[in-house]
């Protein structure tokens, strides 16, 4: 058995790509690829907590697997699966919910938000999201978990669940950690400086990977700006804010500083910023699109890659299934 520590993250299969995915999840699980074991997986179950019409699942399932290899995932390196191939995660969600408990579900920052978005359907596996999660990582006994930080409480929960169930029926699970190369953990922000870059919502505030380059410079030149400081040391507005963290992720440092030391000395001009900014944006989205479309046309080999990858979940999974129910004391024959 392997000793590197295990990796575990994964990615709702709710739309196109965004620069938030890229920038909070898949920028890391391609470094840690090299590194660790690794477990990806496309969230086509917790995608039906918020979609429950099936008719475009197989299509965007595909769509999150390419995009995915486009940026640089390799699925002989990594176990890159569909999560609903995986049984087990089920059976583990079962017995995760009777160590989960309704008021801790009902506190949690994501379940009030789609509770507000979508009143009509406030259904239970909205309320055990978190659960859902907590299985999908714990199935691996994974330590590492490489997310954005509108994660961070979802990985507190997840800990939760795995300590009550270690001090209940024995040490199975170690504790999962949100996990980042840098320092902190990323939220790329949405373009309007309302709340965070999103598949599901949000959607013209947001950049995603599938963007034509005339839909990214339009979004770009739509970002709100103002007469620009006329004091030197004022601090920046978010919106001003937001535009120079974008700048961070695809820019190159000397142009970052140029217009930093122009905002300084109040001679910033708001217009060249954001061309500046559009192309590089653009330099680093079109190459991922370009890809995902050669990938998207070959069926075959989406299909050869989900086996492949539940293959290697299944092996993972079944030998924690084994060990968890044994120690629920859920084996009754000798
Ligand atoms: P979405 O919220 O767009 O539907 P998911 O819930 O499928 O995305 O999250 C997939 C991964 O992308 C998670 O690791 C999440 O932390 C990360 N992520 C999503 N949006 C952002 C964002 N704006 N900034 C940073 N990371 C993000």
């Amino acid at each position: 058995m392997s000793t590197q520590p295990i990796v575990m993250s994964g990615i709702r299969s709710t739309g196109f790509l965004h620069l938030g995915n890229y920038f909070g999840a898949i920028r890391n699980y391609v470094r840690m690829q090299d590194e660790f074991e690794c477990y990806f997986m496309v969230a086509d179950l917790h995608t039906l907590t918020t979609h429950p019409d099936t008719a475009q699942l197989k299509h965007n399932v595909h769509r999150v697997l390419a995009e995915n290899i486009a940026c640089g995932l390799d699925p002989d390196k990594v176990a890159l699966y569909c999560q609903s191939h995986i049984r087990e995660t089920s059976e583990l969600y079962l017995y995760l919910n009777m160590l989960a408990y309704k008021g801790e579900l009902e506190k949690t920052t994501t379940f009030k938000d789609k509770v507000r978005l979508q009143p009509e359907n406030v259904n239970a596996g909205l309320l055990t999201y978190p659960v859902l999660q907590a299985a999908d990582i714990l199935l691996h006994r994974a330590s590492l978990v490489p997310v954005g930080k509108d994660q961070e409480q979802h990985l507190e929960m997840a800990r939760n669940f795995a300590n009550r169930f270690n001090h209940r029926y024995g040490p199975i699970f170690p504790e999962p950690m949100a996990f980042n190369y840098g320092t902190e953990l990323v939220k790329v922000p949405a373009l309007d400086g309302s709340g965070k870059m999103s598949k599901s919502e949000n959607q013209h505030a947001t950049l995603y990977l599938a963007d034509s380059d005339e839909d990214i410079r339009k979004k770009i030149k739509k970002m709100k700006t103002d007469g620009g400081p006329t004091e030197p040391g004022t601090p920046k507005p978010d919106y001003i804010q937001s535009i120079f963290l974008l700048m961070q992720l695809v820019s190159p440092s000397e142009a970052i500083q140029k217009f930093e030391e122009d905002y300084n000395n109040c001679s910033i001009r708001y217009g060249d910023m954001k061309e500046r900014l559009a192309q590089d944006m653009i330099r680093f989205i079109a190459p991922i699109r370009e890809k995902v479309n050669q990938i998207m046309a070959d069926e075959t080999y989406l299909s050869n890659i989900m086996e492949k990858g539940a293959q290697k979940a299944r092996k993972s999974a079944q030998a924690t299934m084994e060990m968890v129910r044994k120690a629920m004391g859920l084996v009754y024959y000798p």
